[in-house]
């Protein structure tokens, strides 16, 4: 069945019955050449697994399995589990389960569903209304996995690929760059999905490090501060940071003078290296 085929896929939507969700983030892909190259350019191949999150009617799952020995796709809606059985019925690799993905446990589905299938990817169409909370939660609950390649609000992925240090970044940026190495993969087009969102899309990719990149001696105290010091991104995060720490802004301004941060600064002016070294000092003084 051809799943990009817009003719087809009215048909089998409108013989099962389903109407889009806009609140579940439903915009499926119909364009034939992105998911291919979703999987490609996500690691997929044989001697590998991947974890795919939204399967819509599994027009991205079929690619991953057709490269992958294992894939195991968690949708949400189960309203598309008579849909998936059809669209997906010539595959014995393919394993949906019907939940919510912040409420899954990856690091047990992994451990349970995937041991011995070799390197493991991550590979998806992301609903956009939880963007954020999915990539933290990936990364936060350090998987065992090589790489996470998943498509995003292009204006979502310039901020998680931007450097730090520019206007453009923010706390998912830090966030991401402590556990991995973003990469913008590709720019996709609003036309590419039905229904039409209002907005363009890019594919980025987030290959895994095996440790942290940076030092930061006190992991949670390192997140309160990007979170604190981001809260106003333009502006200058002494306050915000003295308030989230409860911390006196004359000893704060010292501890900045001692890691060579303007008192003045503002998050985006900084680089990872020196969150890092602010994080050990206030931890180390404060
Ligand atoms: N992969 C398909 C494609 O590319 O056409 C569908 C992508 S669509 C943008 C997002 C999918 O994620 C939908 O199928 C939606 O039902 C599902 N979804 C939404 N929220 C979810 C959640 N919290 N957990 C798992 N799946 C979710």
């Amino acid at each position: 069945m051809e799943l990009t085929n817009i003719g087809t896929v009215k048909e089998l939507l409108a013989k099962n019955g389903f109407s889009f969700s806009k609140s579940l983030g439903q915009n499926f892909l119909i364009n034939p050449s992105v998911c291919p190259k979703i999987a490609e350019m996500g690691g997929c191949r044989k001697g590998s697994a991947a974890i795919e999150i939204g399967t819509g009617i599994g027009v991205l799952t079929k690619e991953l399995a057709l490269r992958c020995d294992k894939v195991i796709a968690v949708e949400i809606d189960e309203r598309l589990r008579p849909v998936l059985d059809e669209t997906l019925a010539g595959f014995d690799n393919i394993e949906i389960i019907f939940a919510d993905i912040l409420k899954t446990d990856v690091k047990k589905l992994i451990s349970e569903k995937l041991t011995g299938y070799g390197d493991i990817f991550i590979c998806a169409n992301l609903p956009y209304y939880i963007t954020s909370p999915v990539i933290m939660k990936l990364l936060e609950d350090r998987l065992p996995i090589k790489a996470v390649t998943v498509m995003v609000q292009k204006e979502a992925a310039d901020r998680i690929c931007a450097d730090m240090g520019t206007r453009e970044c923010g706390a998912v940026t830090a966030a991401v760059n402590y556990y991995s190495s973003p990469e913008m993969l590709f720019r996709v087009n609003r036309g590419c999905f039905m229904p039409q969102p209002n907005v363009d899309s890019a594919v980025i990719r987030l290959d895994i490090n095996d440790k942290p990149r940076y030092d930061v001696g006190d992991e949670k105290l390192f997140f309160r501060i990007i979170r604190a010091a981001f809260s106003q991104r333009r502006k200058q995060m002494l306050n915000p940071l003295s308030t989230a720490l409860g911390t006196d802004k004359e000893r704060l301004s010292e501890i900045f003078d001692k890691c060579g941060i303007k008192r003045n600064a503002r998050p985006e002016e900084l680089k990872m290296e020196e969150f890092a070294a602010l994080c050990r000092s206030i931890s180390a003084e404060i």
